[in-house]
């Protein structure tokens, strides 16, 4: 299996690149956003308590994204691999992928990081927040926000990550398609 995360910031192409290397190399995406916000489209009791953290760029608790996560692995076993996009977001996140992967024999290939400044991504999430209908892409503080909580609590992942030597720094700034070029060129040296 080729198990992969795609790291970075909020508006650093993760989705976009995501969809990209899943298309390539027929793996499952999983966004742990996506799967949030269906939740809050459904309106279940799960989606009407997590709406209320996004909608101030809050991280939801580790152990909703962990079961969500847990479903999702269940739910394709015969998958090629999965790419997981905005999870892990935190060390135990990650902890518990480690472990959820490991009782199905797998584990994560490589930690691909994209690398966008602060004011790019400020400028790409209110152009996102005009475009799209996403509530946390349209206020410039909840974004400042969001960037916030990724240095504070999600950066970290990369460290635990590039302690077993499994993060891969991208620059993420050029365009959708030299961005790819550059995943592409490291995930095949993982295959
Ligand atoms: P995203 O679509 O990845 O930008 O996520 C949108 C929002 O969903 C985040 O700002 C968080 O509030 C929440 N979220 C998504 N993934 C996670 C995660 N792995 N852990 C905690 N919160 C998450």
């Amino acid at each position: 299996m080729l198990n992969l995360v795609l790291f970075g910031p909020p508006g650093s192409g993760k989705g976009t690149q995501a969809d990209n290397l899943k298309a390539k190399y027929n793996l499952v995406h999983i966004s742990t956003g996506d799967l949030l916000r269906q939740e809050i489209k459904d309106q279940t009791a799960l989606g009407l308590e997590a709406k209320k953290l996004m909608d101030q760029g809050l991280l939801v608790p580790d152990a909703v994204v962990i079961g969500m996560i847990s479903s999702k692995l269940d739910a394709n076993k015969n998958a090629a691999g999965f790419i997981f996009d905005g999870f892990p977001r935190t060390v135990a996140q990650a902890e518990a992928l480690d472990a959820l992967l490991t009782e199905k024999g797998t584990a994560i290939a490589q930690c691909l990081f994209l690398h966008v400044g602060e004011e790019a991504l400020v400028k790409r999430l209110l152009h996102r927040g005009a475009t799209s209908s996403r509530a946390d892409d349209r206020d410039e503080s909840i974004i400042r926000n969001r960037v916030k909580v990724y240095r504070e609590q999600t950066l970290p992942v990369a460290d635990y990550y590039a302690a077993e030597n499994k993060s891969t720094d991208i620059p993420g700034e050029g365009t959708i398609e030299e961005t790819f070029e550059l995943l592409v060129a490291q995930v095949e040296k993982l295959k």
